[in-house]
């Protein structure tokens, strides 16, 4: 398994779009100089097969029986995971609100489970895929995701980010990005945002 440094990881993501660098609106309605879209990444699927193969590394002696992602960001590099480690593969995901295995999905008893999210902030929805490994009787080994956010974590579980990025953001009231007039990006929106 090939590790990746920080540094290459951050660099291969800006490269695929993933991170970007700018002057944008988040939607909490502040402002930043970064932006994560993750989803980009999935555009290269050797990209994919590379950092998958990086967590892997991370993960390194610990006994995985069983990769588990939550629907949707975690999907396609939960899979990439699960082949680089040769395990199974499940993903969860939202019936009404709660956090659920689909699809015929199940935990062994027993089963040493590696989660996998694209992108951590609080953890919400990986702590909700630990508890529902737990009450599977499967057992979770460590959480492994390509960006850490950063902040306290909703989950107790040991936690391997590709990448410890950590994305400031200001009031647009003192912004200086606006000060300097450098032109506003709202992600998610096509047109430059007012
Ligand atoms: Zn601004």
């Amino acid at each position: 398994m090939t590790d990746m440094t920080e540094p290459e990881v951050q660099m291969a993501l800006e490269d695929a779009h993933a991170i970007l660098t700018g002057h944008f609106k988040l939607t909490s309605g502040r402002h930043s100089d970064r932006y994560v879209q993750c989803a980009r990444v999935l555009e290269d699927p050797a990209l994919v097969t590379r950092l998958a193969r990086a967590i892997a590394h991370r993960v390194g002696e610990r006994q995985v029986d069983l990769v588990a992602a939550p629907a949707v960001g975690g999907i396609v590099i939960g899979f990439a995971v699960a082949q680089a480690l040769g395990v199974k593969f499940i993903f969860s995901e939202r019936e009404n609100g709660v956090m659920t295995f689909r699809r015929g999905f199940d935990v062994p008893e027993g089963a040493r489970v590696l989660v996998v999210e694209d992108v951590v902030t609080t953890g919400g929805s990986v702590a909700e895929v630990i508890e529902l490994v737990r009450a599977a009787g499967g057992v979770p080994v460590a959480v492994a995701a390509l960006i850490d956010r950063g902040g306290p974590k909703a989950f107790d579980a040991e936690l391997f980010p590709l990448l410890r990025l950590q994305v400031e953001s200001w009031e647009p009231g003192s912004c200086g990005l606006c000060a300097s007039e450098v032109p506003l990006y709202a992600p998610g929106s096509r047109a430059l945002a007012k």
